[in-house]
């Protein structure tokens, strides 16, 4: 079963009555916009955004909201960001940090802003509010009080789940300091039911300087802000959420999963929302230098990819389950095949598990209208593009044995794009050829029984009538046969002496676009 489907169909159950009743069902994400959102975070909005996406295809209701996390405060700098301009900001909530560019309200905006792009663009949209607008409309000062009040109950929830300990007379809240605005260097010492006390110190958290000011405030409508643990069951009841999963970090016992939803049971009365977690998204990173592009962000990760398979990735594997993407390596052709193989099963009429995937991969209103078109394979017109002298279309018009339509060469044009980036931005050296002009020096290094081989090659080229990548493919495997060499040597011998390298795309449809004469000169060695 498509994993996404078992998890729509507990939050049915659970929500049964409610759906029955044709009442929305409430899915719920938010990213902090601290800065360039890393890629790990679209497993999160992959979660939230396939369980949406299901529910709806199945006729349920659904609001789908992502929050702009801007008023967590700043409390560590990006490393692409000039920290002297920025460390003054450390403690402030971000939505009051200006933009590192022009033409956004401020920090959070500018990342939050981003991330959301990345969102729409591969089809995980949701409609959208920021955090601050929510303390800043009242919708949270119910709670907050609530909070306050209870506020011993809180710190011996805080203690029970996560043998964590606060101080006697620690209040669950963090104000914005009226002189200075910082939010995480002031400490809340009084509450009267009305107004809190604090003090803002440099005392209070290491990172952030606070300026010493002292007075009484509203902790409401934005003058004040839960922290964290606190912060995520106050959404679950403002926004009345029915779904809403989290990072594996959060699921751990005595994490911050659970006493959210002990603190939503106990002190704001309320039945948390069904959840799951989701496990990290690695980039096959450490390896990855500086000079490449940077995919561990998810703005680069949603050009590299285009949406469809993008979404391919993050929906083949279990949510529950790590995944691990290298584009240096052969993820991405791979990651194409996938897809390919995916196609051709759902074009041939099957319906299965992988058809259901095939389906969810598109975007909604790309679905039930996929076009059946031809699929070049990925890795071949990744070569392909690297060959100047070869016409990348004809030779796809060969593979497919007629003429290429529309749809086939939109499909082309967009492999053609997404390969050309792959081989300048990322992939391993291995996939980089040029066809060597002249023989190249490498070609010093065979040996002997190689040479015999390769001049036999050249013979029964130069006397076939036919040849096409599968009439190749025959008669070099009856040399390697006849010569006893492994396939190693011989293909090895091969692509040296065509690409000055070892290795190489399929040795007989290889072969096959690069003209009769001029394989069979380079086999004997001629030029
Ligand atoms: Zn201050």
């Amino acid at each position: 079963m498509f994993w996404a489907d078992t998890i729509t169909d507990e939050v049915e159950k659970r929500y049964a009555d409610k759906i029955k009743a044709g009442e929305a069902i409430v899915v719920r994400d938010e990213k902090t916009a601290s800065g360039q959102v890393h890629v790990g975070s679209l497993r999160s909005a992959s979660l939230h955004a396939i369980v949406a996406d299901v529910l709806r295809s199945r006729g349920v209701n659904v609001n789908f909201f992502f929050e702009i996390n801007d008023f967590d405060p700043m409390d560590g700098i990006p490393s692409y960001l000039d920290e002297e301009i920025y460390k003054k900001y450390m403690g402030v909530p971000l939505c009051n940090i200006p933009s590192p560019e022009v033409g956004f309200d401020n920090f959070a905006e500018y990342y939050g802003q981003e991330y959301v792009r990345v969102l729409d663009k591969i089809g995980f949209g949701a409609t959208v509010y920021r955090a601050s607008e929510l303390y800043r409309s009242g919708a949270m000062n119910d709670l907050i009080k609530m909070a306050l009040k209870k506020k011993d109950l809180i710190r011996e929830i805080y203690y029970r789940i996560s043998k964590s300990e606060k101080p006697e007379g620690w209040y669950p809240i963090n104000v914005i300091c009226e002189r200075c605005g910082n939010l995480s260097a002031t400490n809340v010492t009084d509450f009267d039911g009305e107004l809190v006390t604090y003090t803002c110190s440099s005392d209070t958290i290491k990172w952030a300087e606070g300026c010493g000011h002292s007075g009484k405030i509203s902790p409401y409508n934005g003058n004040a802000k839960f922290p964290w643990k606190i912060d995520w069951p106050a959404k679950f009841v403002a926004k009345g959420v029915d779904f809403e999963g989290g990072g594996k970090d959060h699921y751990t016992k005595g994490g911050s999963r659970q006493v959210a939803e002990t603190i939503a049971r106990e002190v704001f009365e309320h039945e948390p929302p069904y959840g799951v977690f989701n496990e990290f998204f690695l980039v096959g990173g450490k390896k990855m230098s500086s000079s490449k592009g940077n995919a561990a962000t998810a703005v680069e990760m949603s050009t590299i990819l285009p949406p469809h398979i993008l979404r391919l990735l993050l929906l083949k594997i279990p949510i529950n389950r790590q995944l691990d993407f290298d584009p240096e390596g052969d993820a991405i052709p791979i990651l194409f095949d996938n897809y390919d193989r995916l196609a051709e099963k759902y074009w041939s009429g099957v319906k299965d598990d992988d058809t259901q995937l095939f389906n969810f991969i598109h975007l909604p209103d790309e679905r039930g209208d996929l076009p059946q078109r031809f699929l070049p394979r990925f890795s071949q017109v990744a070569f392909l593009v690297q060959m100047p002298h070869m016409d990348t279309y004809k030779e796809v018009e060969k593979m497919k044995e007629s003429e290429l339509t529309d749809v086939d060469i939109a499909e082309l044009d967009m492999r053609i794009t997404y390969a050309k980036h792959w081989l300048a931005d990322y992939a391993d050296d291995k996939f980089i050829f040029t066809l060597q002009e002249t023989i190249p020096e490498i070609a010093n290094t065979l040996t002997e029984e190689e040479k015999k081989a390769t001049t036999q090659l050249a013979e029964k080229i130069s006397q076939a009538e036919v040849l096409d990548g599968a009439s190749l493919h025959e008669l070099i495997h009856e040399v390697k046969e006849e010569s006893g060499l492994s396939p190693k040597e011989f293909f090895g011998a091969i692509y040296k002496l065509f690409l000055g390298k070892e290795s190489g795309p399929k040795v007989g449809w290889f072969l096959s676009t690069l003209g009769k004469e001029f394989v069979v000169s380079r086999l004997r060695l001629e030029k």
